[in-house]
């Protein structure tokens, strides 16, 4: 399955999977995934690979994000997942 990709204005986040029960994740989040806790969450790469359910990939995204934090909008129509839209990725 084929993720698909969008670009996003703003600093990369960090991975949103750790804490808790897991160790904390510093990894840059590569993925605007729902995860196996139901919560969707910006995951590293790692993060996707072992805690997202199976069909994630489908209905998440693979975000590239572009270190332009003056601005938050979304490059293209079809460029938002779930997740991200109204989201601030402003520091
Ligand atoms: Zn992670």
């Amino acid at each position: 399955m084929e993720v698909k990709k969008i670009t996003l204005y703003g600093d990369t986040p960090t991975c949103q999977l750790g804490g808790g029960v897991l160790p904390e994740c510093d990894n840059p989040a590569e993925y605007d995934m729902p995860t196996v806790y139901g919560p969707w969450a910006y995951l590293c790469e790692e993060h996707y690979q072992s805690h997202t359910p199976s069909g994630a990939g489908a209905i998440g995204t693979h975000i590239t994000w572009v270190g332009d934090a003056t601005r938050t909008r979304e490059v293209g129509p079809e460029s938002f997942g779930p997740h991200a839209f109204g989201v601030d990725v402003r520091p």
